[in-house]
């Protein structure tokens, strides 16, 4: 029996401004996306740590081809803001994505470009001033796999976050099937006030349900911050 896909949402933090040498060639990248030719004036450029292989606060991980995986799939999706319970509005576009190591963290970093159109103003401004921080990636997978016994954790009788012997219960997201967004959130953000409010649930509670019945799908909206490393 084939179960749903997880949605799941992940949080990270925003980089900065890439600083770039003189042979990046960002114009010229941002040009595949765009219909006209901009010049560099026209946009601001922000890189995103969005996803790492590290055992988060949620108990979950990221297995490193998986990352290998959403890295490719991430250039040409779109950057959302969450501001408000009103919801996302698109405000940029990932034109290209690399795999950042830093000892054994692998990391995400995507760079996103965002159009300086009056619209958009205030938002680089809050991404400039630090007020807008932090990040998420909404994405679905297929499998989380218990760190234990191996299986489906929908199927075991694992906890997450419980210890076994030796072992921390984590569980490993694997089977990516696609990047649906990446967006920026005010620093400090719960997240309660940015996504749907009658499918977030708590770890426990969502793997509870999801363990009841395999055919509903379930989305779980962990929030995790990563301070700078
Ligand atoms: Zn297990």
């Amino acid at each position: 029996m084939e179960m749903e896909p997880f949605v799941f949402e992940h949080m990270g933090f925003l980089v900065g401004t890439r600083a770039r040498d003189a042979e990046d060639d960002v114009v010229e990248e941002v040009n595949r996306f765009a219909l006209r030719p901009l010049a560099e004036p026209e946009f601001a450029v922000f890189t995103l740590d969005l996803c790492h292989n590290q055992v988060d606060r949620h108990f979950s991980r990221f297995p490193d081809e998986e990352l290998a995986k959403i890295d490719e799939m991430v250039p040409g999706r779109p950057l959302m803001e969450r501001h408000d319970l009103r919801g996302s509005l698109p405000r940029g576009t990932f034109f290209r994505s690399r795999l950042h190591r830093a000892d054994d963290r692998v990391s995400v970093r995507p760079d996103v470009y965002v159009l300086r159109t009056r619209e958009n103003e205030d938002f680089i401004v809050n991404i400039e001033g630090g007020v807008y921080r932090e990040t998420s990636i909404g994405f679905s997978f297929r499998t989380p796999e218990c760190s234990v016994c191996k299986r489906d954790l929908r199927t075991c009788d694992h906890i997450p976050g419980r210890s076994y012997g030796d072992e921390t219960c984590h569980f490993v997201m694997r089977d990516v099937l696609e990047v649906i967004e990446g967006s920026v959130v005010p620093s400090g953000s719960q997240g309660t006030g940015f996504v749907a409010q009658e499918r977030t649930l708590p770890l426990g509670r969502a793997l509870e349900n999801a363990r009841r019945s395999h055919h509903r799908p379930i989305e779980l909206r962990p929030r995790i911050v990563l301070s700078d490393e």
